[in-house]
């Protein structure tokens, strides 16, 4: 199996890379532009082996993404590559129009000529899986949930950048027969994630005795799953999944953001006590703009379908990971130079 994962320097993709060429056995290409979020450290465990190749590169690029598709020849394409910070969009929207919109297009131009060129069964066999999120469908109300079927109604520039390049992964199977098959997945958490997302926000900051900036009264609920099961999902709706589907994919685990940071600062207050509870560091913030209330995944079709399901439960998915920030100072230390958080965003006003 020949893959190439793009993003795949940043969270998630760098889980599936590690997985694919690590224990899959997989021979992998992975493209990435390595920006503030691309983080080498995060694929140092396979980097060495024969089957693991890094191109840097931007998929914005079509013509070098073609060429790379040529002379690599997948029989699959993970594509992950964006940006990915809420906050940031907000800030600066621009490089996630680029990056996200254009970025997909790009890939399924180069993606479309490469398999064009293909032999028939290789073609049939070919997928392009466009990795996308939850976030598309906007926000819930107390009981309903996310259906594939759901309409699509974005809030974020993010969001809505990613609910554009949706739409056309979809339409480049439509219009081209281009077999793609688009994920929408809910918040991950886990190992080397950017320290500007909540949970390694939060774990950081404890770590450091800084305050912790929880938005409005930290009532909005997401829907948590850990990155390996991400990575399962993955793998299974890039080798079986029908082309032309979506599939939602959480890990039915609703949690309040202020029942996570209390989560977390319980987890600090056994394994790095710091003579005071680290609760006494939650700050309320003034509400991001345009937040989302509640997000919630009917995860039935890829359950159903691909016998998938969620193995991590969130009390230990969360312990797993506050143990491994605090053991890999290593990854995250050079990361701290830059400001992440909010703090440089002007998000971040105590109210
Ligand atoms: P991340 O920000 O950690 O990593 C993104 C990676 O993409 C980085 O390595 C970065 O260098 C690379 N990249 C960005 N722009 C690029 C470009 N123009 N060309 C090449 N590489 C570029 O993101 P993540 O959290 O790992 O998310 C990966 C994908 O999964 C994204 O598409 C995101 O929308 C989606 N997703 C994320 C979550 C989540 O909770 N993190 C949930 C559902 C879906």
């Amino acid at each position: 199996m020949r893959v190439v994962v793009t993003g795949g320097a940043g969270f998630i993709g760098s889980a599936l890379v590690r997985h694919l060429v690590g224990e899959a056995g997989a021979e992998v290409l992975v493209i990435d532009k390595l920006t503030y979020a691309g983080n080498l450290d995060s694929l140092a465990s396979v980097a060495g082996r024969p089957n693991f190749r890094f191109f840097r590169a931007d998929v914005t690029d079509t013509a070098q993404m073609a060429a790379a598709l040529a002379s690599f020849c997948p029989d699959q394409v993970i594509h992950l590559a964006a940006e990915s910070h809420v906050d940031r969009s907000i800030a600066e929207a621009s490089a996630f129009v680029q990056s996200n919109i254009i970025g997909t297009f790009s890939m399924l131009e180069a993606a479309r000529a490469y398999w064009m060129g293909l032999s028939l069964l290789a073609r049939t066999n070919f997928r392009f899986v466009h990795v996308s999120t939850d976030e598309v469908y906007g926000s819930l109300g107390d009981f309903d949930q996310f259906y594939e079927t759901t309409a699509y109604d974005p809030s974020s520039p993010y969001a809505a950048s990613k609910a554009a390049s949706d739409h056309l992964a979809m339409a480049w199977h439509r219009t081209y027969g281009l077999p793609v098959v688009i994920s929408n997945c809910s918040n991950n958490y886990g190992p080397c994630q950017f320290p500007e997302k909540l949970i390694p926000l939060m774990v950081l900051n404890a770590l450091h005795g800084r305050a912790l900036p929880v938005y409005g009264k930290g009532q909005n609920i997401r829907d948590w799953l850990y990155v390996d099961d991400h990575v399962r999902a993955l793998v299974l709706i890039a080798s079986r999944g029908r082309p032309g589907r979506k599939y939602n994919v959480g890990g039915r685990n609703e949690q309040r953001n202020i029942d996570v940071v209390i989560g977390i600062c319980a987890l600090m207050d056994e394994l790095h006590p710091a003579g005071m509870p680290h609760s006494q560091l939650i700050r309320f913030v003034a509400d991001r703009p345009g937040h989302d209330e509640r997000y919630a995944i009917d995860a039935g079709r890829i359950e159903c379908e691909l016998g998938w399901q969620a193995r991590e439960n969130f009390a230990s998915g969360l312990r797993k990971t506050v143990r491994w920030y605090i053991d890999n100072e290593w990854w995250w230390q050079p990361l701290r130079q830059q400001a992440f958080g909010g703090e440089r965003l002007g998000l971040l006003k105590e109210v």
